[in-house]
C-alpha cells in the first residue's frame, strides 16, 4: 500500500472511531461543536470521486478510486482544538480587552493593557523577530494574568497554538510523570506560543529539576524565535537573580513589551491600590 493510500484508510478509520476518541478530551463543553460535518464526517477530509460528486472517506465504498481534499470545516476545527490543547479553562477563556476595565486604575495598568494591545494587534508582524515577546511583571491581581490570556485567546482564535502553563502547577506535573516528560518537554518548547503564567511564584528557590527544565525550554524557543508570554511578580533584575540564563533571555526576547507594574509615588501617597480585588 503507499502513503497516500494509507494515509486514507487512517482517515478513514479515524472517521469510524472519533466518537469514542473525542470523549472526556476536554473540559471546554460550551465550546464543542457535537454536531459532525455533513461534508466530511469530522475527519477534516473530503473524497472527491472520478464524477465529481464528494462525500466522507468513510462512505466510499471499497476499491472506489477517488482525490482527497481538505474540507472547509478545517479551520474551524483546527480553531477548536487549539482551544482545548491550549488547557485554558472556560472561565480563562472568557477574558478579553473588552472586559478588562482601567477606568480610574493606576497608570502602571493603563500602560500594560496598552502595551498587550500592541503586542496583540502587531503580532504577525514581530513573530519570528528576536523580540516578539511579552512580559507582564509586578504585584498580584493587578491584572497581568487577565491581560496575557486575552492575548491568547485572541491568537487562538486566528488558529494560533498555545499553551498555557502555570508555573507551579505545570512544574509539579513534569515531576511527577517522570516517564512523560521529555515528550512534555518538548511540547513546551515547540508549541507555537508559550504562556508561562506566575513564573518563579512561591516563597522558596525553584528546584534545581525545574530551573533545568525551564532553561531547556527557554533557551530552546530563544533560540528558535518561539514567542513567549510571561507574568511574574518578580522583576527583570530578580528573574535573573534566580536565574541568570533564564532571565537575561526572557528580557531580550520580550525587551519591547515589558512592563513592570507598580504605583508611582503619587498614587502611593493617594492611598491607591495597585490590587483591583482589593479595591
Ligand atoms: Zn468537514
Amino acid at each position: 500500500m503507499n502513503h497516500v493510500a494509507e494515509g486514507l484508510r487512517r482517515l478513514s478509520e479515524l472517521a469510524q472511531n472519533r466518537p469514542s476518541r473525542e470523549q472526556g478530551t476536554s473540559s471546554v463543553v460550551s465550546l464543542q461543536d457535537k454536531s459532525k460535518c455533513a461534508e466530511c464526517g469530522d475527519t477534516g477530509w473530503v473524497a472527491v470521486l472520478d464524477d465529481g460528486a464528494t462525500m466522507p472517506i468513510s462512505s466510499v465504498s471499497p476499491g472506489e478510486v477517488f482525490s482527497a481534499r481538505e474540507c472547509i470545516c478545517s479551520e474551524k476545527r483546527r480553531a477548536l482544538r487549539v482551544l482545548r490543547s491550549s488547557r485554558i479553562t472556560e472561565e480563562f477563556q472568557r477574558l478579553g480587552f473588552r472586559n478588562f476595565s482601567i477606568a480610574g486604575r493606576p497608570q502602571a495598568v493603563r500602560i500594560a493593557y496598552e502595551v498587550a494591545k500592541e503586542y496583540n494587534d502587531k503580532f504577525a508582524e514581530l513573530v519570528d523577530d528576536r523580540c516578539n515577546s511579552i512580559a507582564l511583571l509586578g504585584r498580584p491581581g493587578c491584572g497581568k494574568t487577565h491581560l496575557l490570556m486575552a492575548v491568547c485567546n485572541n491568537l487562538m482564535r486566528k488558529g494560533i497554538e498555545v499553551l498555557y502553563f502555570p508555573w507551579v502547577e505545570g512544574m509539579n506535573e513534569l515531576r511527577d510523570d517522570m516517564d512523560d516528560l521529555e515528550r512534555r518537554v518538548g511540547v513546551l518548547r515547540k508549541v507555537e506560543v508559550l504562556y508561562i503564567d506566575d513564573l518563579f511564584k512561591g516563597r522558596k528557590e525553584p528546584t534545581p529539576f525545574a530551573l533545568e527544565q525551564l532553561f531547556g525550554i527557554i533557551n530552546y524557543r530563544y533560540l528558535n524565535h518561539k514567542p513567549i508570554l510571561v507574568s511574574s511578580e518578580k522583576t527583570v533584575d530578580q528573574l535573573c537573580e534566580i536565574d541568570e540564563g533564564v532571565g537575561s533571555r526572557i528580557y531580550e526576547m520580550a525587551r519591547n513589551y515589558t512592563v513592570l507594574m507598580s504605583l508611582t509615588p503619587e498614587e502611593k501617597a493617594s492611598g491607591m491600590q495597585l490590587n483591583y480585588r482589593l479595591r
